[in-house]
């Protein structure tokens, strides 16, 4: 009992919120104040995938409100048990995988799988169907992507993803940074995490200066799907990273309930841009086996993208895209009824 208590007390602030992520959905259903008749569809989709969310991020939920956006996202439904057509398990896009863990699928930038894990569960995650114990990567594993990335003179953006590359120490960041650094051709660093939203305690001083003490220049795009999402602690996040040189893009993904209507939109960019962060990219779902409920129609999903071009500067309209096999870069998704009401 004793022997614990030095230990916990060594480990950093991010690091202990991150162990204590809330994963039972008794408990999140409980500190939610939400009805009971949530619990037995709850417990058979953890089943399937695990329920993790940080608690910082469950404070920013209302109480009571089993439709809550954040929620939605977090919480295990029923409905994932159930089969629907066209979403299926991911299948890995070998081709674009030279070296594992490396893709290189785009002109120009090569993207890393740095670990598997993660600290929360996003219910539309294709993650949910990789059991991923610790699938990080190990650094003779990161010598052959290095040693790729080395031998490629085109390759000028690097970008970290995952999983989430945030969820490792501080000290591997910084040491794939520096190699990284070391390659003359690589101009820019990307990083693709939503632990400054989903735990902003991430944004160390130690991260801000693996950012900072290179020639790389920084970029990082977050993964925010909703105005609610970003507190006062988000913004604090931001403002170091900021302050770090980085500059920040946000990506969001398109889910029925949780973002699919134009205000939500509207006012998920204006507090990003209140906190300098650009919207990038607004993904259509990928159709992974149990996130059918997430399903926006492209229609209506070309239909918000109109909507909100109409309301806001176009530097706050973020890209509508899918996700192609093969193709050499985000597909911009249009339906002809859109392409029609732009060109008129
Ligand atoms: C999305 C993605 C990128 C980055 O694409 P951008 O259009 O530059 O944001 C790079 N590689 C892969 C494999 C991707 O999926
Ligand atoms: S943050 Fe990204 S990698 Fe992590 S669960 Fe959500 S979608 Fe998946």
């Amino acid at each position: 009992m004793t022997a614990s208590i030095p230990a916990i007390r060594s480990i950093s602030d991010w690091r202990r919120a991150y162990a204590d992520c809330v994963t039972s959905p008794e408990e999140l259903l409980h500190m939610l104040g939400l009805p009971s008749y949530l619990l037995p569809g709850a417990r058979r989709a953890s089943a399937l995938f695990p329920l993790r969310v940080p608690r910082g991020y469950v404070a920013r939920m209302q109480t009571g409100n089993p439709d809550d956006p954040l929620l939605r996202q977090v919480l295990p439904l029923d409905a994932e048990t159930s089969d629907s057509a066209g979403f299926m398990d991911p299948v890995g896009d070998l081709r674009a995988m030279p070296v594992p863990g490396v893709l290189h699928k785009y002109k120009g930038r090569v993207l890393l799988i740095t670990t598997g894990a993660c600290a929360i569960n996003c219910r539309y995650c294709f993650r949910r169907h990789f059991p991923y114990a610790d699938a990080n990567a190990s650094d003779r594993q990161w010598d052959a992507a290095l040693a790729y990335i080395r031998e490629d003179d085109s390759v000028s953006e690097v970008i970290l993803s995952g999983g989430d590359p945030l969820v490792l120490a501080d000290h591997k960041l910084h040491y794939l940074v520096a190699r990284l650094a070391d390659i003359a051709h690589v101009e820019r660093l990307r990083i693709h995490s939503r632990l400054p939203v989903v735990l902003p305690e991430r944004v160390t001083d130690g991260l801000l200066d693996s950012l900072a003490g290179n020639r790389l220049q920084p970029v990082m795009v977050l993964h925010a799907n909703h105005g609610a999402e970003l507190d006062a602690s988000v913004h604090a996040a931001c403002a170091a990273l900021r302050g770090a040189g980085t500059t920040l893009l946000n990506q969001t993904v398109l889910l029925r309930g949780v973002n699919d209507d134009t205000a939500a939109l509207e006012d998920l960019s204006l507090r990003l841009f209140a906190m300098c962060v650009l919207p990038y990219y607004l993904h259509a779902l990928d159709p992974v086996r149990g996130a059918a409920h997430f399903l926006v129609s492209e229609q209506r999903a070309a239909d918000l993208a109109a909507e909100l071009a109409d309301r806001l500067p176009g530097y706050l309209v973020p890209r509508l895209v899918r996700e192609l096999a093969g193709e050499p870069g985000k597909t911009p998704l249009t339906t002809p009824r859109h392409r029609e009401t732009r060109s008129s």
